[in-house]
């Protein structure tokens, strides 16, 4: 008797606990994009204190990272001001990037920073330089050339394209040690999951249409990143209507052109998944899927230009398309 009486108490307690779960979001911007944080928790003071936890956590990166902010440390190694690399979070982003360099085969560039200014995409003044220009900066965006030490003579570095995903592994970290045991992160299209839904249930993302408002397609996720690079996020039309794309294509030094139209990974490491969506984006379709064959540590959605959906396999459950597609290919490690 006495035994069931205190299972009806847990389970009273229980009851009441899991019910008073509360949902709070915070908006702000940083690193040149719009975040939100969505925190569940039924103690709503903690869940606002880990989320300013999370924003000092962030802003302290984009001291870091920043190529426009003047006293960030890689303003000032691009400008000569400051020579070596003595911060630990640049140094554990550069080892990491140069990793992903060698894996990639130079598709994915931190070293692009030269020839991405010279076509205007970080003043918004855009422009298409000459041939000429491009082959003469190209000599200067040898990555496995950074040290430590510092850079050689007319390089600059851009980590633009992995350092949100390293922000957002940051802030999962700290919402984690403010004992946060459920929250989703959306910094600007990279999406990063803690723990499940305050209900236990899966989390639902959503990949961007490429071609028109809303969603493409729909992904229930457990803890995890899901991260997004698209040639729709940031380009120029020249007078002839071609388009030029924030993602460079670094053998030579002109925007991406290939394939892809977007590209989600889907994997637990953020950074990873970040570096990855510009290196397969980069790579086309074809490279892209051979390489996943070689590195199967993370799960993919493409879309093609041609209106394709390329997925693999191990999402075939958790995806489902929301608008229709010319073909939808599921692929698998041992596919020929
Ligand atoms: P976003 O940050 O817009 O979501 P990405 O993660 O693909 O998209 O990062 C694109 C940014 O990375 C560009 O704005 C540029 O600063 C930089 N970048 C462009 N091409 C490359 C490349 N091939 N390798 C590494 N960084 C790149
Ligand atoms: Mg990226």
């Amino acid at each position: 008797m006495k035994t069931i009486r205190y299972l009806f108490y847990i389970c009273l307690i229980l009851f009441f606990t899991s019910c008073k779960q509360v949902k709070t979001v915070e908006s702000f911007k940083a690193m040149n994009t719009f975040m939100t944080v969505t925190v569940f928790s039924n103690n709503p003071k903690k869940a606002e204190q880990a989320i300013n936890g999370l924003k000092i956590k962030v802003n302290e990166i984009e001291d870091v990272f920043s190529t426009t902010r003047e006293n960030s440390d890689v303003y000032k190694i691009n400008n000569g001001l400051e020579y070596g690399f003595n911060n630990e979070m640049l140094k554990e982003v550069l080892d990491f990037s140069k990793t992903i360099y060698r894996k990639s085969s130079g598709a994915f560039n931190p070293g692009m920073y030269p020839i991405i200014k010279e076509w205007g995409f970080t003043t918004e003044e855009y422009k298409v330089p000459s041939k000429t220009k491009i082959e003469e900066l190209l000599k200067y965006t040898d990555f496995s050339k950074v040290e430590y030490s510092g850079l050689p003579e007319g390089m600059q570095l851009d980590f633009g394209a992995i350092a949100k995903g390293y922000a957002g592994d940051k802030a999962i970290e700290i919402l984690k040690e403010c004992g946060i045991t459920s929250a989703i992160l959306d910094f600007g299209g990279n999406i990063q999951t803690l723990g499940l839904k305050s209900d236990d249930s899966l989390w639902k993302v959503g990949i961007r249409n490429p071609w028109n408002n809303g969603a493409a397609c729909a992904l229930k996720v457990k803890e995890t990143a899901v991260v997004t690079s698209g040639g729709y996020e940031r380009f120029f039309e020249d007078e002839n209507g071609n388009r030029y794309i924030h993602i460079f294509d670094p053998e030579t030094g002109y925007p991406s052109t290939s394939d892809i139209e977007s590209v989600t990974i889907v994997c637990p490491n953020g950074m990873y998944a970040d570096a990855l969506t510009t290196s397969l984006f980069v790579m086309g379709t074809k490279k892209a899927v051979n390489f996943w064959k070689e590195n199967p540590d993370f799960d993919f959605v493409i879309l093609t230009k041609k209106h394709e959906l390329i997925f693999s396999r191990n999402l075939e459950q958790s995806l489902e398309p929301l608008i229709s597609f010319d073909c939808i290919e599921c692929i698998s490690a041992f596919d020929l």
